[in-house]
């Protein structure tokens, strides 16, 4: 089955599962080895600029995450400077498109999401009774959604966010996590994260019960300081990210911990800060476990996390930018692993990787939100 929406795990599973995929990846082909020893934006913002027009045929797996893609591509371009390759407008029109609607009062307390599809072949239509039995609306989707539409400039305040954040409590669990869509979904803390990242970006938090999502989050810290997806799972930086960037946006972790009474901290911050370190691995990637190779995703999700730590300091900066380098294709975006053909997610991660090592000519990132700071701060 096709993954769902934005979420870092997904690329956890793909590594776990590379046989399993039916058409042909695109970074499971070779390519030359690049020669290329610098940043090449050019040659980046042509990738994106492709994947704006004409997504590649490799991508029709992913039909159902459109909005995901979308995101990539558009913030990607706004990442390298170059969001003026975008119709704004027909962007934010497109993607207002994917939004569900209930017809009425009675329909929004239904159980059922109402955010925004992922793409056209969720978005069923009513049934003869006038039923939405198969409505779709999903959390990574919705994330994705106002992302991009925070990207192109469209103030959110105009959409009609009441129908969004009360059907989202819905989608809280007991334990506090989330589902991320109305019925027969896993939960964990990838949907906990999307669903604060909502919450937000509309600047409205009675999507969700911030003190029960807090105590799943915190159930998940492992031994090793870490955060597995669920409480009593194998530290993960995917898991770690979502966790980390949850509690910063919900309020609950100030930023550059490291750098004041971390003591009064709710998690356990050393702890954190030394799996998170011990993530760099000797060819100077991150990688999202241990004993896994590097993988150029993790130069995001645990940079990202030390950097709401204040801990991206003490990596080694100019090993990262090296094993980057080899994981860019010279047909611009970069791959997960070095010297193989580019696909637009380890791309998308490979430009906010540069972001954070502040790269010159492109926008600094807000690590929390995985968009330019410009977007999250709303002064496009
Ligand atoms: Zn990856």
């Amino acid at each position: 089955m096709a993954t769902r929406g934005w979420n870092p795990a997904d690329s956890e599973a793909e590594e776990e599962d590379e046989d399993e995929t039916s058409s042909p990846s695109p970074s499971a082909l070779s390519s030359p080895p690049s020669r290329l020893r610098y940043f090449d934006r050019d040659r980046h913002v042509a990738f994106l600029e492709m994947m704006y027009n004409l997504i590649p045929q490799y991508y029709q797996s992913q039909e159902i995450n459109r909005l995901t893609l979308a995101f990539f591509t558009i913030s990607g371009l706004h990442l390298l400077q170059a969001l003026d390759r975008v119709d704004k407008d027909r962007v934010a029109n497109w993607v207002l498109s994917f939004q569900a609607h209930p017809r009425s009062e009675a329909e929004l307390k239904n159980g059922q999401f109402y955010g925004f599809h992922g793409s056209r072949t969720s978005q069923f239509p009513p049934d003869e009774n006038g039923v939405s039995a198969y409505n779709a609306g999903h959390l990574a989707s919705t994330y994705c959604a106002l992302a991009i539409l925070k990207t192109v400039g469209y103030n959110l305040l105009t959409i009609d966010k009441e129908s969004i954040l009360i059907s989202m409590r819905n989608l809280q669990q007991p334990d506090g996590s989330f589902m991320p869509l109305h019925v027969g979904a896993e939960t964990d803390l990838r949907f906990v994260y999307c669903a604060a990242a909502v919450c937000f970006m509309l600047e409205d938090w009675s999507g969700m019960d911030r003190e029960k999502a807090k105590e799943f989050i915190l159930n998940c810290q492992s031994y090793d300081g870490g955060f597995g997806l669920t409480p009593g799972s194998e530290s993960h930086g995917g898991g770690t990210y979502c966790a980390v960037a949850s509690l910063q946006l919900m309020g609950y972790i100030e930023d550059d911990l490291l750098s004041k009474n971390t003591s009064s901290s709710i998690i356990n911050v050393p702890l954190l800060l030394d799996w998170s370190m011990q993530r760099q691995a000797t060819d100077g990637g991150f990688q999202g476990r241990a004993n896994k190779s590097s993988d150029t995703c993790y130069a995001f999700w645990i940079g990202a996390v030390l950097r709401i730590l204040g801990g991206y300091k003490f990596i080694d900066k100019i090993a990262l930018r090296s094993f980057l380098l080899t994981c860019q294709s010279e047909f611009g975006g970069f791959s997960k692993y070095p010297e193989m053909l580019p696909d637009i997610y380890h791309s998308y991660y490979g430009y906010t990787a540069f972001s954070l090592l502040e790269e010159p000519g492109l926008n600094p990132l807000c690590a929390e939100l995985g968009m330019t700071d410009i977007a999250a701060l709303g002064i496009i």
